[in-house]
């Protein structure tokens, strides 16, 4: 049987981010169920890495099922243009006030990329609505950017993401963004600078608040980002905060942005808005940008949309998720897993004599990332990731490291106990080796 599902799989499927030649063959997993995931071949793993960053109350969450299957009965899925339905509107409605800033209106889409998209497509007309839709212009037409960051992988996306390994094969046609650094102590005032400089070109500025994901749990500090948002708001630049990874409890708030002092216009989110379980993107704005839409002139309308936008169950799924955030106090979990992850990373910085040599041990809120010292290339590349996946699975225990970067992001539901295992395990293969 397992074996069928292998063939058949190598048969007819592509995966993501997978090398077929010489691959592993994918685990089969039959079920799911809070943090750990079923093999068909007996065995169970602790997804400590909330299956791509995405699940929030654990797997198969009753509740939710529930809510998801009660609303299928009712409606599954209404073209979202001359129609609209309740779990959007209300949705919208209990979303808007808890984001941090001062949001009225919210888009939706269908995953983390089409938010980022919808993001920059937004910011990018705001300024040709505003200027009177210019043929052609040198004034806020481009979108400043972080090195190193990563918005997903449609083209407007990768365009403002940092060109990598990810992007290469399409840079000829991606569109040129302003790229700065992370800002810290050495670089702000040049930084400052450069956007006084150059701020009238800039229509918008997406950043990763708090944690770069996919660029290797780059985390960096609250303090010269405020700064730098601080600029940016005066250059009036839309800052774009993009809280696909780091929303609904990744850093420790609900919303990475709630430890900065300088809000954003736009917040782009998907991943754990639905708790994980289904397909939704959302992109917040301000009035002011909703604003520069609303006129006779029938050019100046957002013409962007999707099949499934706002899909009934996906919204009825994250509605149910934020009733636990309330009723599962969600929020003690995500406090007690950051004391464990800094009480863990304090361990990990006292080891000597380890087969691994580790640095940058880091911790924010829930996720805790280090980085394995190698030879030979450095990042998503890095053979590592695979070893080191495959050592922890033998163990019990799922981990992706982004090459040498080894990170847990568990759901919010496991346990003390679950927890353990997976530090363990991480001290077994930093320790002994792989
Ligand atoms: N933005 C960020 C910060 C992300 O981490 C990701 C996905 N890892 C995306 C956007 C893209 O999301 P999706 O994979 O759902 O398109």
């Amino acid at each position: 049987m397992n074996q069928n599902l292998s063939f058949r799989d190598q048969k007819y499927i592509w995966h993501p981010y997978t090398q077929h030649k010489n691959m592993v063959f994918p685990v089969p997993v039959e079920r799911a169920e809070r943090t750990i995931l079923f093999g068909a071949d007996g065995r169970q793993y602790i997804d400590a890495v909330s299956s791509w960053w995405v699940t929030v109350h654990g797997h198969g969450h009753p509740y939710i099922a529930k809510k998801i299957y009660e609303q299928a009965l009712k409606l599954e899925q209404v073209i979202f243009t001359g129609f609209t339905h309740e779990p959007a509107v209300r949705l919208a409605e209990r979303l808007l006030p808890m984001l941090p800033g001062n949001f009225s209106k919210l888009f939706y889409s269908d995953n983390g990329s089409t938010a980022t998209e919808v993001a920059i497509k937004m910011a990018l007309q705001f300024w040709w609505n505003l200027l009177g839709q210019p043929e052609k212009t040198t004034e806020r037409n481009r979108i400043l950017a972080f090195k190193d960051a990563y918005h997903g992988d449609t083209f407007g996306a990768m365009s403002v993401s940092g060109r990598s390994i990810f992007t290469r094969p399409f840079r000829d046609q991606l569109f040129d963004v302003e790229v700065i650094d992370l800002p810290d102590a050495s670089n702000i005032n040049q930084l400052t600078a450069f956007l006084r400089e150059n701020g009238k070109k800039i229509a918008g500025f997406i950043f990763e608040p708090l944690v770069q994901g996919a660029g290797g749990m780059r985390m960096y500090q609250a303090e010269y980002m405020n700064w730098l948002l601080q600029v940016c708001r005066e250059e009036k630049i839309i800052c774009i905060a993009d809280e696909v990874m780091t929303g609904f409890g990744r850093t420790g708030t609900m919303f990475a942005c709630e430890q900065l002092d300088v809000k954003p216009d736009i917040i782009c989110l998907s991943k754990g808005i639905t708790g994980g379980v289904m397909a939704l993107g959302a992109t917040a704005c301000s009035e002011e940008i909703y604003e520069a839409f609303l006129h006779d002139d029938k050019l100046r309308t957002f013409f962007h949309g999707h099949s499934f936008t706002a899909n009934p169950m996906a919204c009825a799924a994250s509605l149910a998720s934020l009733d636990l955030f309330e009723e599962e106090k969600t929020l003690e979990s995500i406090s007690r897993i950051q004391k464990r992850n800094t009480a863990f990373a304090q361990q990990l910085k006292q080891l000597e004599d380890t087969a691994l040599t580790i640095s940058n041990i880091r911790v924010q809120g829930t996720i805790l990332a280090f980085d394995v010292e190698v030879d030979d290339v450095r990042g998503y590349l890095n053979h590592l990731g695979a070893v080191i996946t495959a050592a922890a699975m033998k163990e019990g225990v799922y981990l992706r490291p982004l090459g040498n970067t080894v990170y847990i992001l568990p759901p919010y539901c496991i346990t003390d106990e679950e927890l353990d295992k997976v530090f363990q395990t991480i001290l077994k293969i930093v320790v002994e080796g792989v």
